[in-house]
Parts: C-alpha cells; sequence; structure tokens
C-alpha cells in the first residue's frame, strides 16, 4: 500500500428528513445565497424544506446553473455574492450544482481572471466562501470532494479543478429527495459512481486489501441495486444503497494509498464539451474500450475484477478479461445507457479534435502508468465507434 493523508472533512447527515437539521450546520447570522439548477428542486418540493429549514436566516438565491455548468453562468453568480456581501453558499441539486457553486465560492475571491482556477487547476486558490450542499442526484461524490469540472461555452473546454478550500463544509443526503429523478439520471448516477470506483481500482496491485474490498463491496452494490433503482423509483433501501455508494465512491476513501488511473474521465470530459453527451454516457463509451486497450497493463487487476465483481473463473486470461469488459458493458446498457459512439450518432470523424483538445490541455500522458499518450487515446476513441 502506498503512503497516504486521508482528510475528508464534510459532516454528512444522511436519511429521510434530516432537513430539519440544515439550520444548525449554517453559522447564525449568515448571508446566504441558494444555487440550484433548473428547476427540479422548486417542482419537487425540495426547496420549500429548504426555505423552511433557513427562516431564521437572510437568504437569496441564484438559480439556471445547467447541467456541465458554465462559467459563463457561474460568473454572474459571482457578481451577486460579491454585491449582496454572501457569506454562505448553499447548492440545492446534483453535482453541476454543487460543482458550480464550489467555482463561485473560489471565485468570488480571485482577484486575476477566474478562468486561470481551471487552468491551473485549482492550485492558486487562497480562499473560498464556505459552502454546503443538499443534494439530489447520487453520482459524482462532490458533496463530500474537493473537486469540481467546469465548462466554458465559448471555446467548447470542459476543465476540473481540486482546492480544500472547495470542500462543503457538510451535505444533506436524503434519498427521498432522488425519488423524482427521471431513469436517465438516476442511470447516469449509478454509471458514473461505478467508473468513479473503477478509476482508483482498475490499476494494479499494491496490496491495498482494504481498498479493493470497499472498491468491490461498492461495484457489487451498485450492481445489485442500480437495476431495481430504475424498477423501484421510490424504494428508500434501494435509493439509500446507491446514494451512499456514489459518495463512498468519491470522498477520498477508496483512493487512499493506491495508484489511480482516471484517464477515462479525461477523454470523456472531451465528449461532452465537443458533443454535448451527458457525463455518464461518455464514461459508458470510453471504459469498455480503455478496459480493452490496457488489458496487458492492467491485467491483474481486470482478472480480480472479473472474478470478484462478475464471477468469471472459465478460460484463459483473455478470455477472462474479455467476459469481464462484456459483462460491464452489459451492466452500462441494462441502465439504459448505450456504449458506442455510434448509439450517439458519432462516427469517429471528431478524433483529431478531441485530440487536440487532449493535447492543448496537456492530457498526453494518462493512466496510472502516464502512458497514455495522444496515440493510445486515439485507439481509445476508435475502439468506442
Ligand atoms: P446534474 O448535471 O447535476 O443534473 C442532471 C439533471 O438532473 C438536471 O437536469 C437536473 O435538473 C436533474 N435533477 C437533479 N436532481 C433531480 C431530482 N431529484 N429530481 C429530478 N431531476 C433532478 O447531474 P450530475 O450527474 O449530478 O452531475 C454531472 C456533472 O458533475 C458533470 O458536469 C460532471 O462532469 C461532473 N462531475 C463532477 C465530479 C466531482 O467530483 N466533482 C465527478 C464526476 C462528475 P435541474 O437542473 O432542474 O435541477
Ligand atoms: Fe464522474
Amino acid at each position: 500500500m502506498n503512503n497516504f493523508t486521508l482528510h475528508t472533512p464534510t459532516r454528512i447527515l444522511f436519511g429521510e428528513g434530516q432537513i430539519v437539521n440544515l439550520s444548525h450546520e449554517i453559522p447564525a447570522g449568515s448571508k446566504v445565497l441558494i444555487t440550484f439548477g433548473g428547476g427540479s428542486v422548486k417542482s419537487n418540493g425540495v426547496m420549500d424544506q429548504v426555505y423552511t429549514a433557513l427562516k431564521d436566516f437572510d437568504v437569496q438565491e441564484f438559480g439556471g446553473i445547467e447541467p456541465n455548468p458554465t462559467y459563463e453562468t457561474l460568473m454572474k453568480a459571482v457578481e451577486v455574492v460579491k454585491a449582496e456581501k454572501i457569506d454562505f453558499l448553499l447548492a440545492v441539486g446534483g453535482g453541476s450544482v454543487l460543482d458550480g457553486t464550489k467555482f463561485i465560492a473560489a471565485a468570488a475571491f480571485y482577484t486575476d481572471e477566474p478562468w486561470n482556477i481551471l487552468k491551473t487547476r485549482g492550485a492558486e486558490i487562497k480562499q473560498a466562501l464556505p459552502m454546503g450542499s443538499v443534494l439530489t442526484l447520487p453520482a459524482t461524490g462532490s458533496e463530500s470532494n474537493s473537486g469540481a469540472v467546469i465548462t466554458r461555452r465559448a471555446t467548447h473546454d470542459k476543465q476540473a479543478f481540486h482546492s480544500p478550500h472547495c470542500q462543503p463544509v457538510f451535505a444533506i443526503l436524503d434519498p427521498v429527495y432522488t425519488y423524482t429523478l427521471p431513469p436517465r439520471q438516476i442511470a447516469n448516477g449509478v454509471v458514473d459512481a461505478f467508473v468513479h470506483t473503477i478509476e482508483q481500482y482498475l490499476t494494479y496491485p499494491v496490496n491495498a486489501k482494504v481498498q479493493d474490498r470497499f472498491a468491490e463491496g461498492l461495484l457489487l452494490t451498485l450492481v445489485e441495486e442500480g437495476p431495481k433503482a430504475l424498477q423501484e423509483p421510490e424504494n428508500y433501501g434501494v435509493r439509500a444503497n446507491v446514494m451512499w455508494s456514489a459518495t463512498m465512491a468519491l470522498n477520498g476513501l477508496i483512493g487512499a494509498g493506491v495508484p489511480q488511473d482516471w484517464a477515462t474521465h479525461m477523454l470523456g470530459h472531451e465528449l461532452t464539451a465537443l458533443h454535448g453527451l451527458d457525463h455518464a454516457q461518455t464514461l459508458a463509451v470510453v471504459l469498455p474500450s480503455l478496459m480493452n486497450i490496457k488489458r496487458v497493463e492492467k491485467r491483474e487487476k481486470l482478472l480480480q475484477y472479473a472474478e470478484r465483481v462478475w464471477g468469471i473463473t472459465d478460460g484463459d486470461d483473455n478470455a477472462r478479461i474479455d467476459a469481464a469488459i462484456a459483462a460491464t458493458r452489459g451492466f452500462f446498457e441494462t441502465m439504459g445507457v448505450p456504449t458506442r459512439l455510434q448509439d450517439y450518432q458519432l462516427d469517429g470523424s471528431s478524433i483529431p479534435t478531441l485530440l487536440t483538445k487532449l493535447e492543448e490541455k496537456g492530457l498526453t500522458q494518462l493512466g496510472e502508468h502516464s502512458d497514455i499518450t495522444l496515440d493510445v487515446s486515439r485507439q481509445i476513441y476508435q475502439d468506442a465507434c
């Protein structure tokens, strides 16, 4: 196991009705800006509960943060924060609202051109407003990590940043709030959480038995509960297990002391930025191809994954790896998320543009061995056609 430092300071309030404790989590007298997306939290009643819980606070709101939150929209919120002297941000929504709010929190104090926050991947953030969240979509883990992904519409750039200053102070996770998710979004969430787990698991062995078995537990839970979440949208137990899996998949725990990959996410971001695919759709397209192209380097973990997650023990190494890739693809398809570029009416003709974007960002040595060069990325995109 590699050395690690683990600090996960977000307070989690998990379970039905936890919203009643919201007011204790925000410093008394704070001027709060509630951030939200396109309005789902208003139509499903979550926002009413937030307002009831915050009746003793001075509250304003900023709506309209879109899926794959844009710099253009978020900068308008930064103006509100400055003009209204906001001192606490409360994100109510899915990963896009949470990520966008992390950017607002940092940009409020940033004196340089705020897009540099993305260019420097968060390294220059010295200060941010405190933020908390009420999560309505289990997927990204953004509720208890320090990362965010922001899109610049004007240039088709989608880029991630991290900063400990942007870690949410608390997160309210009420599985009931997920009942109103459309099937496509619950499926996306399950696929995203699954791939987060894989990106920290499917590398090479470092004798990290605890992390491996935590990761396998999350993968098995998502495989078991994902389809049920589609079939029984108001099954509290199912939604609770999906929600907690998504949080645990990316709060630092399973990634501590192990090699990490993240190439699937990086290649996927370019597909969203250029073609507008949902985040999870891009992951479902890239991951099976990446497993195929990197089967030699990932052999030991692929075989462990095949056996422990899918119960595959028959055949030689290559046959078991093929079966594990097919099982992964089958799981995504069962969730209703297609796994080929052609399923999204893409024929691969944009691969040169995707590679140029990766190169511009310096993403030319991806993966746990830094050996996913532009040429390997090309092979992965081509295999995904
Ligand atoms: P999302 O983009 O936040 O939300 C997708 C859609 O779901 C929105 O249209 C939203 O509607 C709707 N929605 C949310 N909660 C709902 C509910 N309870 N009922 C009905 N509809 C609801 O989806 P996401 O998958 O959570 O976030 C994706 C973003 O996160 C991407 O930009 C991705 O790159 C990023 N990401 C971040 C991390 C990280 O660690 N920070 C990791 C992976 C991915 P409204 O807009 O109307 O609310
Ligand atoms: Fe993700």
